[in-house]
């Protein structure tokens, strides 16, 4: 199958797949994962907060014995219902950072207990808005309502169900789809791609390929995967912010152009040496890439990772996104090539000796 058909429906199936924080081990989303990884990895394992690595072992004579980490987190943004009101409607709080003012009128799912349902967040139409009526709502001021009436509603869903956007999966042109959960679904495709990639060749590592979870919230799943694998270096592969119409121009610097490839991160608490291997290894290769320059913690996986036991060397790589957090982020099937291909270049080097 042509790679990019391959691709568009991986995305396809794993976005439409839910992973909330704190429901990634019961989530489809991680099966699908383990699914994916059993088709290449010698073998898979999970942890109980829900994430999922495979390893694929070295071979041959010149065997390393090092360990070599690719992560890519694979929980989403959504919220958690914290009433159901006496009319039924059901009121909810914010789980990792959902764009609340761009939640009116979005359909979205509610994981019960019974079953997932259908349900609406609320619009209050311009007619009969009186005052502030061009102000986003706050999550607060939000509602959903599944068209039960009060008794059904109460009997059907409880306090702690989630809620995630139920968006389909969009083509758009030129290879850029929308859907929810790109971030970080597009990374878990890289890695799928990767092992693609890599079908049957012998590696000079052991090669670890890590979905996990918890990351929006508190890095949880890196933190305990990692502890776990105890890795000699790791590879972080994120989203970050892709340039769009109308961003302020003191803002573009921190943004990567859709199409324009991987973002390979440069920031302190990232290996200067694994960065910049990456970076040769892209120029001398004509892999698509920008460098993303960041002054804190980059606000990633990373940053929890570089810290783990007596610390791992950590890069991180980064796919372009527009509208982070919201039921229709847009990402470009060729950068997550690039990503791949990068790892590809990477994972062919490292251990052998006197090279990476
Ligand atoms: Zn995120």
């Amino acid at each position: 199958m042509d790679n990019t058909k391959r691709i568009k429906e991986l995305l396809q199936i794993l976005t439409s797949a839910h992973a909330p924080n704190g429901y990634e081990y019961e989530s489809e989303k991680i099966q699908l994962c383990h699914a994916e990884l059993s088709k290449y990895c010698d073998k898979v394992e999970s942890n109980g907060h829900g994430s999922v690595w495979g390893v694929i072992f070295g071979g041959g004579e010149r065997k390393s014995g090092k360990k070599l980490l690719i992560s890519a987190h694979i929980d989403e943004t959504a919220m958690m219902v914290s009433e159901v009101e006496s009319e039924g409607f059901i009121h909810v709080v914010n789980l990792g950072g959902v764009d609340a003012k761009t939640l009116s009128g979005k359909q979205v799912d509610i994981i019960a207990e019974s079953d997932n349902y259908i349900g609406v967040v609320c619009v209050n139409p311009p007619h009969l808005a009186v005052k502030d009526k061009d102000k986003a709502p706050s999550l607060n001021d939000l509602v959903i309502d599944t068209g039960y009436d009060a008794k059904s509603a109460k009997d059907l869903f409880k306090t702690g169900d989630y809620v995630c956007f139920s968006t389909g999966f969009t083509p758009l042109l030129d290879n850029k789809i929308s859907a929810k959960a790109l971030d970080n679904t597009a990374s878990a495709v890289a890695i799928f791609d990767l092992l693609h990639r890599i079908n049957k060749k012998t590696l000079d590592c052991d090669l670890y390929l890590l979905l996990n979870s918890g990351e929006e919230l508190n890095h949880n799943g890196i933190m305990t995967s990692t502890y776990r694998i105890q890795p000699d270096e790791a590879i972080v592969l994120d989203v970050s912010h892709g340039l769009f119409s109308g961003l302020e121009n003191n803002l573009k610097h921190k943004c990567g152009a859709l199409g324009n490839g991987v973002m390979i991160g440069i920031a302190p608490i990232l290996s200067k040496n694994i960065t910049a291997k990456l970076i040769k290894l892209a120029a001398d290769n004509r892999i698509a890439y920008t460098k993303e320059i960041m002054t804190g913690n980059t606000g990633t996986d990373a940053a929890a990772l570089c810290c783990v036991r007596s610390g791992i060397p950590t890069a991180l790589l980064s796919i372009p996104l527009r509208y982070m957090h919201t039921a229709v982020e847009t990402a470009d099937i060729d950068d997550i090539v690039s990503v791949s291909g990068l790892l590809e270049l990477y994972v062919n080097e490292y251990g052998k000796a006197g090279d990476l």
